[in-house]
């Protein structure tokens, strides 16, 4: 008995060794999340950016975040669904219309790993809460963020700093996100100005907008944008909640970009004056999402679509030029995933450079304005990646065809494991859970 123990804690120190010299650990962890951004999404920016010259229709070019070393797909149903039966019943294309996940769900599992009932927020479906990566980052002595296009407390950015039943709690999901969770860095629409009459404070009480106003809460407020472009040149130390003057939603363009608002910081303005302010040499956990994506394709606007993809690939862009000026792949893990299609965008087909493509919304005459559980794509690059591509199984698929594939959990599990991986830093269960994953 006592050999067989010792043979077995040998085996697992080899298996511990050989993939430590494979996995080095990477100081930060950046999560871009392309809200409802199904793949065909990023199809329909590609074909108006490059027209027959994109990689789809023949040409060579493609989307910044397409150029990422790995490629995935990911199933995203919640704990309510029926999970992905990559068959889709016999070809049935009504299939990924039923038991799509809501935004709580999936922002829970890719922030806890637990799949969970929709609206939840980083509770299990006993509605207790879950430790999320925010959290177990912070023990390690990171710093943490979650920035966003759509309001702070919306269902992904609290999806990884709060814990609530309901996603519609705003307010209380906000006050958790501040006083309790406290990443250093929050940003997000939510600004009580410019809301209906009524509605100022929908996503922020009165007392903590006043209190985050008045500094007393451990967060300067920034609000301008001259202030988040500061942030790029002269980072902040302490911690920084930037509330944009909007109060729904940013919508920054159409993919003209002629409706950009000047008075709005960009999201890749963003991107950038957030990885500045958490940047120390104990290395940060940062989520980053295109939230406006999902309320475009809601509507079935193409040229919203269109815009805000376009928009989240530029600041995927400043995150991947950040990254080469500070420390390189080497120390670095960029994850880019959406958490669920929306519109069910399909037949892309490019017209000419510039101009829309033509595209389905769904697959009759009626549109389709929700979620469906169709695969959505994972890219990613850098330290720790290959947690993720050890993971992914061989599948045929019946819409993508033969593919490599996750679940949402697992890019939270990669993600833990690769803090697992930060040698000194780790307790001493985390490497032993890292193998287990990667294994
Ligand atoms: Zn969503």
């Amino acid at each position: 008995m006592r050999t067989t123990m010792s043979l077995r804690g040998l085996f697992l120190a080899i298996c511990a060794m050989l993939l430590s010299a494979a996995l080095a650990a990477p100081k930060n962890i950046i999560l871009m999340i392309g809200d409802g951004m199904g793949p065909d999404s990023v199809y329909a920016a590609g074909a108006y950016t490059f027209g027959n010259d994109y990689h789809l229709f023949g040409g060579k070019e493609m989307l910044t975040m397409e150029t990422l070393r790995n490629h995935l797909y990911v199933t995203t149903f919640s704990s309510e669904g029926h999970g992905y039966d990559f068959d889709w019943t016999g070809g049935n294309w009504d299939y990924v219309k039923t038991r799509a996940t809501d935004s709580a769900a999936a922002a829970t599992a890719l922030a806890t790993g637990v799949k969970t009932y929709d609206a939840a927020i980083g509770v299990n479906p006993r509605k207790q809460p879950l430790t999320n990566i925010v959290e177990i980052a912070k023990k390690r002595g990171m710093k943490t963020g979650v920035i966003s296009t759509v309001p702070f407390s919306h269902a992904t950015p609290a999806g990884f700093t709060a814990h609530n039943e309901s996603r519609n709690n705003y307010t209380a999901l906000t006050h958790d996100m501040i006083f309790n969770v406290q990443p250093d860095v929050i940003m997000g629409a939510g600004h009580p100005d410019g809301a209906q009459a009524g509605k100022e404070y929908e996503y922020i009480t009165k007392e903590d907008w006043e209190a985050l106003r008045d500094g007393k809460t451990p967060y300067t407020l920034i609000q301008d944008r001259a202030d988040f472009q500061k942030l790029i040149a002269q980072p902040q130390q302490g911690r920084v909640f930037g509330a944009f003057r909007n109060h729904f939603c940013m919508k920054y363009c159409n993919a003209d970009r002629a409706a950009a608002d000047p008075n709005l910081p960009t999201p890749a303005e963003m991107a950038e004056g957030t990885l500045q302010t958490l940047n120390n040499p104990n290395g940060f956990f940062v989520m980053i999402e295109g939230g406006a994506i999902d309320w475009c394709n809601h509507a079935d606007d193409l040229n919203g679509s269109i815009g805000e993809t376009l928009a989240f690939d530029e600041a995927i862009d400043a995150v991947i030029k950040w990254i080469a000026r500070n420390g390189g792949w080497e120390q670095n893990l960029l994850i880019v995933t959406a958490d669920h299609d929306t519109g069910y965008l399909n037949s892309v087909q490019p017209t000419e450079k510039g101009k829309l493509p033509n595209v389905k919304w769904g697959t009759d005459e009626k549109k389709w304005t929700s979620h469906t559980n169709r695969l959505v794509d994972v890219f990613s690059q850098g330290d720790g990646a290959a947690l993720l591509t050890q993971i992914a199984k061989d599948a045929q698929d019946f819409e993508r065809g033969k593919i490599r594939c996750i679940d949402n959990t697992d890019i939270f599990k990669a993600m833990d494991a690769a803090l697992g991986l930060r040698g000194a830093q780790a307790p001493a269960g985390a490497r032993r859970k890292a193998v287990a994953v990667a294994g």
